[in-house]
């Protein structure tokens, strides 16, 4: 269902995250994130709040080919920790998982990995047009290592 390794997220998708989450204000945005050639590249709207959000995400796993690398949610507190049902949902959901909050830029945001602990994650440039599929494999091979390790 996931993938190990993921080299980072595209700078459009993180955009995307924080503006959802402004827009959805004063209510928290949460959604899936799924990776195409090892690049979070593409989030799936999760309906629901925090408590209702593994019903949601049951649903959403009877979905076919998908491959979730983690999760993306606001916490409009401000307060980036992950609560409790955050932590019993990144157990289950990848090893990815951010949570952004005001005021929603390049800055406003964390990652964990499925224990709840910081990682890094790299942030991408990534072109997304027509043709993305071979330009990019060329682009992933000529470039060097993005620098975060997968953890111990
Ligand atoms: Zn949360």
């Amino acid at each position: 269902m996931r993938k190990g390794k993921v080299r980072g997220i595209a700078r459009d998708t993180l955009h995307f995250i924080l503006e959802a989450s402004r827009s959805s204000l004063p209510v928290e945005f949460a959604g899936l994130l799924s990776v195409e050639d090892d690049i979070i590249s593409d989030v799936l709207i999760l309906p629901g709040t925090e408590n209702s959000r593994m019903s949601a995400l049951v649903r959403l796993y009877m979905l076919p080919n998908m491959s979730v690398a983690g999760s993306a949610h606001s916490h409009p507190s401000g307060d980036l920790r992950p609560s409790d049902p955050d932590l019993q949902f990144f157990s289950r959901t990848g090893d990815y998982h951010l949570i952004v909050g005001p005021p929603f830029d390049e800055t406003s945001w964390v990652c964990y990995d499925r224990s709840g602990k910081r990682r890094d994650l790299a942030v991408l440039d990534v072109d997304f047009k027509d043709g993305f599929d071979d330009t990019f494999d060329d682009d992933l091979d000529g470039s060097s290592d993005a620098g975060f390790g997968d953890g111990p």
